[in-house]
C-alpha cells in the first residue's frame, strides 16, 4: 500500500495526525508532515505504508477534509 500526500493542498487541520502517527504537525508552516516520505515532486510526498499500519493510514486519508491524502493498493486508488 502506497500513500501520497499533497502538501500544497493541505490546509493544516491536523485530523490526520490523530489517526496515524506518521503524520506530524508543522505548526510553523500550518501543514502536516508525512514522516519518512520521499518528495517526488515539489510538495508531493510518497511513502510505502509499513505492514500493520494500513488501517491507520486509511483512516488518515479518510478524515482529510481536502483530500490531500491518497491511498493506493496494487496501483489502484482506494481513497479518496
Ligand atoms: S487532515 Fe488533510 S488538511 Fe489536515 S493536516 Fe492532514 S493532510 Fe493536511
Amino acid at each position: 500500500m502506497r500513500i501520497e500526500f499533497d502538501r500544497d493542498t493541505c490546509i493544516g487541520m491536523f485530523q490526520c495526525v490523530y489517526e496515524w502517527e506518521s503524520f506530524k504537525r508543522d505548526e510553523h508552516a500550518g501543514k502536516a508532515i508525512l514522516e519518512g516520505a520521499d518528495e517526488v515532486e515539489p510538495d508531493r510526498f510518497v511513502l510505502e505504508v509499513p505492514e500493520g499500519e494500513e488501517f491507520n493510514a486509511e483512516m488518515a486519508a479518510r478524515v482529510c477534509p481536502v483530500d490531500a491524502i491518497t491511498l493506493y493498493d496494487d496501483g489502484e486508488q482506494l481513497i479518496p
